[in-house]
């Protein structure tokens, strides 16, 4: 039982860092599940995990006008 116990937290641990972030400038949200195809950015990324020379698919912005998704 021990065993399935460990899956569970690690998949918790990976849920909690696929937090969504939102374009305060446009309102764009990057969601890592789909990730950013047509920024060079494959599915399952985390938005920490993004270069920081990405832009905002959207307006342009960098990473840093983007924040964490709370809802
Ligand atoms: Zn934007």
């Amino acid at each position: 039982m021990l065993y399935i116990k460990d899956i569970l937290v690690s998949l918790l641990v990976v849920f909690q860092e696929m937090k969504k972030y939102r374009c305060i400038v446009c309102g764009y949200v990057y969601d890592p599940v789909e990730g950013d195809p047509d920024g060079g950015i494959p599915p399952g990324t985390a938005f920490e995990d993004i270069p920081d020379d990405w832009e905002c698919p959207v307006c342009g912005v960098k990473k840093s006008d983007f924040v964490e998704d709370d809802w």
